[in-house]
């Protein structure tokens, strides 16, 4: 390791040592060589581009996709004497003339820019005339459209490799799974770069999945119980769902603030300021919310409604912990959820590509979800970095799921769905199942059906237990256009032939009441 890089870590930067592999990609990118950087949410990915912007001569290019992060790193980067400004939609023309001149004159370590702002005619033709140490693309999976966050004006980066052929490039994320990996690599020309990786593995974070039943509740009791004076963050999907949560917990003696893309910039900046601040603060949010957010003692980040991805789920998460100490991702989902979720999907707008890349994460998720193994297992396979050994510190590892042959309740629900002519929600399928004699079973004269009333053995919960793990596992469809109508799916032709057995979980609702909780 160069002396220099060492000095400027400690110097200007006030650290003792490089962490990880900081020191070798530092010494790639300074001795002229592209490099592609994965390392987890937290890991200190920013330096590893500061240091050599610090060390080599010229002007570090920095692109980042949100104003808001690059603002963040500018100040703090200010604050200790560095000379990092930004260009992006957001800055004065006289900022920007400014701005400008001091890269010219050569008075500037680093220039954040925005992608679609790098990318024009005159901002390369002014590169073109100044010295450019390297670029650094941060969050690189936004070229990837496997990625959970694909931006279009990404995909123009290629062009620096051939603009620039002399400057190095390195590329970072915390998305590491092998798609999007070949995919940054492809499309920003990196197949010359070293690849570093780092372990995914948050080992101090203790993961906890149940079924929903009240889910506020059972956040309560879970809050009560686990973690009465900590700090964390509350994750759901609508703003309306976060302004009520926040509210609803302040009721019950919790400090809790909202923070969502509804609010005003002032609003939020001053709630996050108070999340940094206070002690034991909740932040309520919605699932935008945490890029940038470096809050070392976060004890417990809690979904009280379903992610999208996998990709999603490990970065919220990952924002529990990063102290190294024991901290708790617990999350409660139910069948509504993965019918939401799904609904959310069809509707979408994006080419069906996408929406098939969109459709498959989703059953990643749900398999996560509905696993009956180790956790951690799953979560880090999907990340290529196989875990030989169980855990031992998630839930399944501490309390092993019990299975039952759920295959005759699949096939009495299944033939329910079909002999109803796939028309009809589940709340009605189960009450057809139950043999409740409701306006809609008289309307529709299912009490005729030869399933009518043919599931006493189980009660409401557990109907919607199987109807869930059946949607989830991909025997039935949501249809989106009747109103979360059941369908059936190809996949369950075996299973309603008897050529196959299913079995299925015993669901756990954790926290849940007494009465609320299914009775097992
Ligand atoms: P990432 O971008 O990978 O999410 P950051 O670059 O924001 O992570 O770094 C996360 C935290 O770790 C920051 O507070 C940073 O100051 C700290 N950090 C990074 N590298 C080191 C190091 N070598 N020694 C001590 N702290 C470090
Ligand atoms: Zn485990």
């Amino acid at each position: 390791m160069s002396d220099s890089a060492l000095n400027v870590l400690q110097n200007t930067f006030g650290f003792e040592s490089f962490r990880g592999f900081q020191g070798e990609v530092i010494r790639e990118v300074t001795e002229g060589r592209d490099a592609l950087v994965l390392m987890p949410t937290g890991g200190g990915k920013s330096l590893c581009y500061q240091v050599p912007a610090l060390v080599m001569a010229g002007t570090a290019i920095v692109v980042s996709p949100l104003i808001a992060l690059m603002e963040d790193q500018i100040s703090n980067l200010k604050q200790i004497g560095v000379r990092a400004e930004s260009l992006h939609s957001g800055v004065s023309l006289e900022e920007q003339y400014r701005i400008e001149q001091e890269l010219f004159t050569g008075h500037l370590d680093l220039l954040y820019v925005a992608p679609e702002r790098l990318m024009t005619e005159m901002m390369q033709r002014k590169l073109d005339q100044v010295r450019v140490s390297l670029f650094a693309i941060d969050e690189a999976h936004c070229v990837s459209q496997w990625g959970h966050d694909f931006r279009p004006e990404y995909l123009q980066l290629s062009v620096l490799k051939t603009r620039f052929p002399n400057v190095p490039r390195i590329a970072l994320t915390a998305t590491a799974d092998k798609r999007t990996r070949q995919e940054i690599i492809e499309r920003l020309g990196l197949d010359q770069a070293r690849v570093f990786v780092d372990s995914f593995n948050r080992a101090n974070i203790f993961y906890r999945i149940s079924q929903k039943k009240q889910g506020k509740q059972q956040l309560l009791r879970f809050l009560e119980k686990e973690h009465p004076e900590d700090s964390g963050i509350v994750y759901c999907l609508s703003r309306k769902r976060v302004e009520d949560t926040a509210a609803w917990l302040n009721a019950q003696g919790r400090k809790a603030l909202p923070y969502h893309g509804g609010m005003t910039a002032y609003d939020r900046k001053n709630n996050q300021h108070r999340f940094l601040q206070e002690e034991g603060m909740i932040i309520v949010a919605t699932l935008a919310f945490g890029m940038g957010i470096d809050k070392p003692d976060v004890r417990f980040v809690a979904h009280l409604d379903l992610p999208r991805s996998i990709e999603a789920y490990y970065q919220e998460t990952g924002r529990a912990g990063r102290d190294g100490l024991p901290a708790t991702a617990w999350m409660v989902y139910g069948l509504q959820d993965v019918m939401l979720l799904r609904q959310i999907q069809s509707n979408s707008m994006a080419a069906p590509e996408i929406q098939r890349i969109e459709q498959q994460k989703l059953e990643a998720m749900l398999s996560l979800c509905e696993v009956t193994g180790c956790r951690r297992q799953v979560l880090l396979e999907y990340f290529d970095e196989p875990l030989k050994e169980k855990c031992g510190n998630c839930d399944l590892c501490l309390e092993p799921v019990t299975t039952w042959d759920g295959t005759e309740a699949a096939r009495k629900a299944l033939s329910c769905v079909y002999r109803t002519g796939q028309m009809f929600g589940v709340s009605h399928l189960v009450d057809v199942l139950l043999g409740k004699e409701t306006a809609k079973v008289s309307q529709f004269g299912h009490r005729q059906l030869t399933t009518f009333g043919i599931g006493s053995e189980f009660k409401q919960s557990e109907w919607r237990s199987v109807f869930r793990q059946l949607v989830a596992r991909g025997f039935i469809n949501v249809d989106v256009e009747g109103h979360g109508a059941l369908k059936l799916n190809e996949k369950c032709r075996p299973l309603l032939k008897g050529n196959e057995r299913l079995l299925l979980r015993q669901d756990r609702y954790e926290y849940a009441t007494e009465k609320a909780a299914r009775k097992t």
